[in-house]
């Protein structure tokens, strides 16, 4: 039987892996963690909004059959000569590899900012972030200095917006359990180019911004990150900015190790992929998600998005298990299909659109609840989906 082995348990690592126990292959995934976790919402974890088992799941209540084996270490090292993949924890010998390996942040070589910045990369990572804000505003309770009130997020994409919509809510509730006046409280989203949000539609980028500054927050479009020092944000063109919390939410590439392990990559370090989603350099070798460089139909780079990654985990699922079986030529090209994009500016609100539709308001939100209820039919069916959706109830 062909040793099969997928590496990440993300979007679609997970997704793979999903369909290729219910296809009844034995295969082994090797994950960082004995769970898998929603990245499209940490940034309701970084809010607080609630506990981390509504953002994760244990690996063991997607993956119920024996012929699933889990490994939890860090993938080091794969040997495509010798087919063999280096943990920092021992070795695994492959027949078929399946790469989705994630990604890291991309800080273009901005000095200090890797340093001095916190990310939100992980569920670690969002807890981390919310606890840094309440130890700087406990900090402010003592000295009154107001620099421990000012948080900066770099970056209006999605990642940096939602998290704006989720800070705009956490912080109230925080001032309020504090007696700390909110109005002294300073949130700047600072954003290089000349608009929020470039992947919504243009009509809903002032939507977006309205519900932001009407609670309080700063918006400075127009604005680059030069330079970062500890508790200061050097930008081009104005003064720099002391701040107690320092977001930087800029942008993502993909795992270094693609790039150091010669795959063909991407500005981004993404590895290029045929339209089978195997790498160009190795047939035994399917990459998913945002360690893929995928073209749509019109010849540009699928943007790395969890709707992707998961749509790619699925057919690379069905793919590696007919290639596995000699099969080859049953083997499907893969097509995104797009169905929108959607941004949640808090629990009750966002914009975005559906199928080409614009959406805003409390449509959004649950648009965007649905895309999770979706995603975990998807991969767990219905017992899955009615026990992750319990806990949101129960909350
Ligand atoms: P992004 O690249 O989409 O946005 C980063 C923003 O930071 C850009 O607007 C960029 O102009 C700005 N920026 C970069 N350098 C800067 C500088 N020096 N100073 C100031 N601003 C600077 O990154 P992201 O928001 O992390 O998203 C990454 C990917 O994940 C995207 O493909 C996105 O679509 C996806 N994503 C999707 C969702 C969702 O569907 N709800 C949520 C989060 C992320």
């Amino acid at each position: 039987m062909a040793k099969l082995v997928v590496l990440g348990g993300g979007y679609a690592g997970m997704m793979a892996a999903s369909h290729l126990e219910q296809l009844g292959d034995e295969f082994t995934l090797v994950n960082a963690n004995d769970y898998h976790y929603l990245t499209t919402l940490l940034h309701e974890a970084a809010g607080g909004r609630s506990g981390p088992s509504n953002y994760s799941i244990p690996i063991s209540d997607i993956l119920t059959k024996r012929t699933s084996h889990l490994v939890v270490d860090k993938v080091t090292h794969i040997d495509r000569e010798k087919k063999k993949v280096t943990l920092e924890g021992g070795e695994l010998d492959y027949d078929y590899l399946v790469v989705a390996i994630g990604w890291v942040p991309e800080y273009f070589g901005i000095p200090g900012l890797a340093e001095h910045s916190l990310g939100i990369r992980d569920l670690d990572t969002a807890a981390g972030i919310r606890s840094h804000i309440e130890a700087q505003f406990a900090e402010y309770k003592k000295s009154e200095d107001l620099r421990h009130l000012r948080i900066v997020v770099g970056g209006a994409g999605l990642t940096g917006i939602e998290l704006m919509g989720e800070l705009m809510e956490f912080l109230p509730k925080l001032c309020s359990q504090l007696d700390i006046d909110f109005s002294l409280v300073d949130v700047q989203c600072i954003e290089a180019m000349p608009s929020i949000l470039p992947q919504v539609p243009e009509s809903l980028r002032g939507v977006a911004a309205n519900t932001l500054t009407s609670k309080g927050a700063k918006l400075r479009i127009g604005t680059k990150i030069l330079k970062v020092e500890a508790g200061v944000v050097h930008l081009d063109g104005a003064d720099p900015v002391e701040a107690g919390t320092i977001i930087w939410t800029g942008g993502v590439r993909a795992n270094p190790l693609l790039s150091e392990l010669g795959f063909t990559c991407d500005r981004r370090g993404r590895a290029k992929v045929n339209p089978f989603l195997q790498s160009v350099d190795d047939e035994r070798v399917f990459v998913g998600g945002d360690s893929a460089w995928c073209d749509d139909e019109a010849g540009r780079p699928l943007p790395p998005t969890a709707q992707v990654a998961s749509q790619m985990g699925a057919l690379i699922g069905h793919n590696l298990h007919v290639l596995a079986r000699g099969m080859a030529t049953e083997m499907k090209p893969f097509h995104a299909s797009l169905k929108g994009t959607l941004a949640s500016l808090g629990r009750d609100t966002g914009v975005g659109d559906m199928g080409g539709i614009p959406v805003r308001g409390m449509v959004a939100s649950i648009a965007k609840e649905a895309t999770k209820v979706k995603y975990l039919w998807e991969l767990g069916g219905l017992r899955l989906t009615a026990d992750k959706t319990k806990q949101v109830v129960q909350m």
